[in-house]
C-alpha cells in the first residue's frame, strides 16, 4: 500500500508525474485522502463524499477518471461489482466479498471474522493469481 499521509512534496511528485497529472491543490488532497496510511475500498460516490467533507469538490467524471488512471498506474485495484466500481488501496491478489445489503466491499479475511461460517471456493486452491469477489444476499 502506497502511504502519502507523512510525504513530502518531492514524494507526492512522483506520483503526480507518474500519472501525468499537473500538480494541483486538488489533486494533493485527492493523494493524501486515498493513501492516508489505512487500506481502503470505496467507490466513487463514497471518496466524492470524503472530499466533499475535506472541502475539495470534483466532478464525479473527473474523479472516476482519476481513479481510473491510479488504477492503471497501479496504486490502485479496480474490483468490478454489481455493475460498480470500487477501488482497494491494497493492490494484491486477494479475495472480497461484496455484501449486497449495504453496498459494501470487504477482504475476504476481514469478513471471515465475523461470519466463521462463511465457505472457501475449494477451486481457489488451483489458481495461483486471481480475482474473486463472492457475492452475498441474503436469502428472502
Ligand atoms: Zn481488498
Amino acid at each position: 500500500m502506497v502511504n502519502l499521509s507523512q510525504a513530502s512534496k518531492k514524494e507526492i511528485d512522483v506520483v503526480l508525474n507518474d500519472c501525468g497529472w499537473r500538480q494541483t491543490k486538488q489533486r494533493v488532497t485527492l493523494l493524501k485522502t486515498i493513501f492516508d496510511g489505512s487500506d481502503k475500498h470505496f467507490c466513487v460516490n463514497a471518496i466524492e463524499q470524503t472530499l466533499k467533507d475535506h472541502g475539495s469538490f470534483f466532478s464525479y467524471t473527473t474523479l472516476f477518471e482519476n481513479l481510473n488512471t491510479l488504477s492503471d498506474k497501479g496504486y490502485l485495484k479496480r474490483i468490478t461489482c454489481d455493475k460498480q466500481y470500487f477501488y482497494d488501496t491494497n493492490t494484491s491478489d486477494h479475495i472480497h466479498v461484496f455484501n449486497e445489503d449495504d453496498n459494501q466491499i470487504y477482504d475476504y479475511s476481514d469478513y471471515k471474522q465475523i461470519h466463521d461460517d462463511l465457505p472457501l471456493p475449494a477451486c481457489l486452491e488451483l489458481l495461483k493469481e486471481y480475482s474473486l469477489v463472492i457475492n452475498l444476499k441474503k436469502k428472502k
